[in-house]
């Protein structure tokens, strides 16, 4: 059999054999590529701004890992930290010194983060936050944005986005009725939406949460003076504004999209870059409402893991990493080549959306402005599937949904960005 053959031969494989042990084959159901129709890409290493899969095929990698790893992957120092820690011991479920220093590092960066409890991962943050977040207030609604995605818990599986979105499941089965009515949804970006729910609904919100940018229905940018109302909402109310910043958190600016656009939130939700790449993740925020966490308050929350060594000497690792200089020049960077992607949009006279904050970016495939779910989903997502797949051949590895932000780390150098605009020129061409 000629190789390249016996490659995709041997790929095909993996994927009946997973597919017969794991439902899907994959353990997070948008490593499936059902939204872009092809069969997952096999991975098997990383290094810098690049991917291998299985058969040896490299890519420049525009996922990482759904956003973790600004730095790239396996950074040397990382990995030389991790492997002196790993001899001291993978886990004690009691407390470590590290932990301490971990959450003065997170205050630092998050001034509105008085206190902080870390978990493994951001789905967890966030349950943790809404119990807390009604704990505190002793209401029971909250308020989220529509194709806002927080995570897998049941209060939240309300017109998700990300994967939830692309698979167009309103919720998930499994999902009590009664507890999804306790979840109020609202178009981002629609202050009189906004305004008329508080209202309506005076002194029966716990909180509100969103994406300060939203990544998770592809990336959308929040209007002029619109998180400042969320803001203004809530405080008058007394209902609690939690932040998710599991994706824009350290990415946007240091210390999240909170800092860039000077809003104070109540609870703040961090996680993704947070480990780079292990699992580890935090909710934290105003100390009277943190002490209401067990053991000091009669909110339970906890984790067999949470502060595991190892991912703590990770987040040690890349907080000590992440200062404004290095954002500013990633950020610049990322613009340059955004800039790059818009000429040639413009040139081949192709009427899409590029949304890009910071290091993140989405290409819609609609050409109408998208500035919340509802003109999201105006994309013509055969589209975004059938350009995800050429540029995939071109060894470009883009998120693998319409609806989802692609990530620039500071090991995307300016030669792989002028290669990724190359592959996109020939790419767009053929549109
Ligand atoms: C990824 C994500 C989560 C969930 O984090 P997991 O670690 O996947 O559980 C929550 N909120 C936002 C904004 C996210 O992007």
């Amino acid at each position: 059999m000629p190789q390249v053959l016996k490659k995709k031969k041997a790929r095909e494989d993996i994927f009946e054999k997973a597919q017969s042990l794991i439902p899907g084959g994959v353990n997070s159901p948008v490593r499936a590529f059902c939204a872009v129709g092809t069969d997952p890409v096999w991975i098997r290493k990383g290094k810098g701004p690049f991917l291998w899969d299985e058969s040896g095929k490299k890519y420049l990698d525009f996922c990482g890992s759904w956003g973790p790893l600004l730095f790239g992957h396996a950074p040397q120092g990382l990995i030389d930290t991790l492997q002196e820690k790993l001899k001291e011991g993978t886990s004690f479920g009691a407390a470590t010194r590290q932990e301490v220093e971990l959450a003065q590092k997170i205050r630092n960066f998050f001034p509105s983060i008085e206190k902080v409890r870390m978990v493994s991962s951001g789905t967890e943050a966030v349950m943790s936050a809404v119990r807390l977040a009604r704990g505190f207030t002793g209401r029971e609604k909250i308020i989220k944005i529509e194709g806002g995605y927080h995570g897998h818990a049941d209060s939240l599986l309300v017109k998700a986005g990300s994967g939830a979105l692309t698979y167009g499941v309103p919720g998930s089965a499994g999902v009590p009725k009664d507890l999804a009515k306790l979840t109020l949804t609202l178009p981002f970006n629609d202050r009189k939406a906004l305004e008329a729910v508080f209202k309506k609904e005076k002194g029966k919100i716990a909180a509100l949460i969103l994406e300060p940018v939203p990544a998770n229905m592809g990336v959308v940018l929040p209007e002029e003076g619109y998180l400042y109302h969320a803001r203004e909402w809530t405080r008058k109310d007394g209902a609690l504004l939690i932040l998710d910043e599991v994706i824009t958190g350290f990415r946007v600016m240091p210390g999240g999209a909170q800092e860039y656009y000077g809003i104070k939130p109540d609870l703040t939700c961090l996680g993704k870059i947070l480990g780079g790449g292990l699992p580890i993740a935090a909710f934290g925020g105003r100390a009277e409402i943190m002490d209401c966490l067990a053991p000091l308050g009669p909110v339970y929350q906890a984790g067999t893991l949470s502060g595991n060594p190892v991912a703590v000497a990770s987040a040690l690792w890349m907080l000590d990493r992440i200062n404004a200089k290095r954002i500013l020049l990633l950020n610049q960077r990322s613009r340059r080549f955004f800039d790059g992607i818009r000429e040639i949009l413009v040139r081949f006279r192709r009427p899409w959306q590029l949304n890009t904050s910071a290091s993140m970016f989405t290409l819609f495939f609609t050409s109408e402005p998208v500035r919340d779910d509802r003109s999201a989903r105006q994309s013509d997502t055969k589209k975004y599937a059938r350009f995800f797949r050429k540029c995939l051949k071109e060894g470009l590895y883009l998120a693998p949904s319409q609806f989802e932000a692609n990530f620039i780390s500071t090991a995307h150098e300016d030669v792989h960005l002028e290669q990724a605009l190359s592959a996109f020129r020939k790419v767009l061409k053929q549109f």
